[in-house]
């Protein structure tokens, strides 16, 4: 909680990559509760299986869980992989790591390529990794960890011009309405998002589209809550197979019309500009990008600079202004920051977020020109109207 006035009059802001800012019309929609076999609730649920399709580029509904991302990304595992099976996995932040740990978990036998934190994976060197087994390929779409952006639609075309017909999996719980994702188009099998990341809403939803494949490749192993071929039959007639977070179901109707409302490449194309907005602004400030050559369009991450201890400055913006930037994780803690500009986020709340790591900065010692962050980022949506 903030000091002074915020803490009476407002309530806390967050600039995390999840969970993000809820809009007011969603939190009123999400206080609704109905029995969810009723028609009426049916009704509503296969509404949104349908309309999440337009976000994942598909045309099969989708398929939602009530769990938090990691959830869907367990039921993909569970769901279409057996033991034993090889799988590639892509590991280049703590996201990749948990695919890396569900699938041990799960005793698949994965091949590991790692990727250097901030940086993103070269196509052709998951080409290099692919055998004539390799039941599954799991990557992230967003390194949330690392702010790190991967070319998910190059690396799925170079997978399948190397012959590759088997499953691809997309972790894209940040990058939902973030970034483009056509998994019909790109021949992708699996991608799984969250209701805390680009949907405006609280955690408690997750989102798992399935292509003709991967619903032609449901594996046998035990299962039992996680079980997404029974959940596919079901949810295709508007029943999920146990109690949904009902109230969650009303707000995602209320996010998803809202977001149809707007039109999805506005949206697409909205954040290109908050993240091209925000990267001016923190170069300006003297902040050298984390993920310089594949930044994220849901957030950016910054290094902290050199004397500054990125702990207490995130601290500090907490405390003193009532706002949540997240920080590194594991060996990247104390030195980055992660601000996140994803879903239903303005300028003017990015402008406020830059002007309170500004002030936060100069207070932790850091010889800074107070407003020069702002500014740029000011001149560069005046230059690029919305
Ligand atoms: C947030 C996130 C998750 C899921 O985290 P939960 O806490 O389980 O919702 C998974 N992958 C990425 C890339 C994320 O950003």
């Amino acid at each position: 909680m903030a000091e002074y006035f915020r803490e009476l009059f407002t309530p806390d802001r967050l600039f995390c990559p999840g969970p993000t800012p809820i809009p007011a019309e969603v939190v009123k929609a999400s206080t609704c509760q109905i029995y969810h076999r009723s028609e009426e609730f049916q009704k509503i649920f296969k509404s949104c299986c349908e309309d999440l399709r337009p976000l994942f580029g598909t045309k099969n509904p989708a398929v939602i869980l009530t769990a938090s991302g990691t959830g869907a990304m367990e039921s993909v595992v569970v769901s279409l992989t057996s033991v034993q099976d090889e799988v590639l996995v892509v590991n280049g932040g703590k996201f990749g790591e948990r695919w890396e740990k569900l699938v041990n978990v799960y005793q698949c036998r994965p091949t590991v390529v790692k990727v250097p934190w901030g940086e993103a994976p070269q196509p052709e060197e998951l080409v290099r990794h692919l055998t004539p087994h390799t039941r599954a390929v799991f990557i992230q779409a967003n390194e949330t960890s690392t702010g790190a952006y991967y070319p998910v639609k190059e690396i799925a075309r170079a997978l399948r011009a190397s012959g590759y017909r088997g499953l691809i999996v997309v972790d894209a719980i940040s990058s939902l309405g973030a970034h483009e994702m056509n998994m019909d188009a790109w021949d992708i099998d699996a991608v799984v998002a969250g209701s805390q990341k680009g949907f405006g809403l609280p955690p408690g939803l997750a989102f798992v589209a399935l292509s003709d494949r991967a619903l032609a490749s449901f594996t046998n192993r035990p299962k039992f809550y996680f079980d997404l071929a029974k959940e596919w039959k079901g949810q295709k007639e508007g029943r999920s197979a146990w109690t949904p977070a009902i109230s969650l179901i009303h707000g995602l109707r209320e996010t998803l019309n809202l977001m149809h409302q707007v039109g999805f490449d506005k949206i697409l194309e909205q954040h290109r500009r908050m993240a091209e907005g925000t990267r001016a602004a923190m170069e300006a400030m003297g902040l050298e990008l984390f993920a310089k050559n594949c930044p994220s369009r849901a957030l950016t991450s910054v290094k902290v600079p050199e004397g500054v201890d990125g702990v207490q400055w995130l601290k500090r913006v907490r405390r003193r202004f009532g706002m949540y930037v997240a920080g590194g994780q594991d060996e990247l803690k104390g030195k980055i920051i992660r601000f996140s500009h994803l879903g239903f986020i303005s300028q003017f709340d990015v402008i406020d977020g830059i002007a309170a790591l500004e002030l936060a900065l100069a207070e932790e010692g850091s010889k800074i020109d107070i407003g020069h962050g702002v500014k740029t980022a000011l001149g560069y949506w005046a230059k690029n109207p919305w």
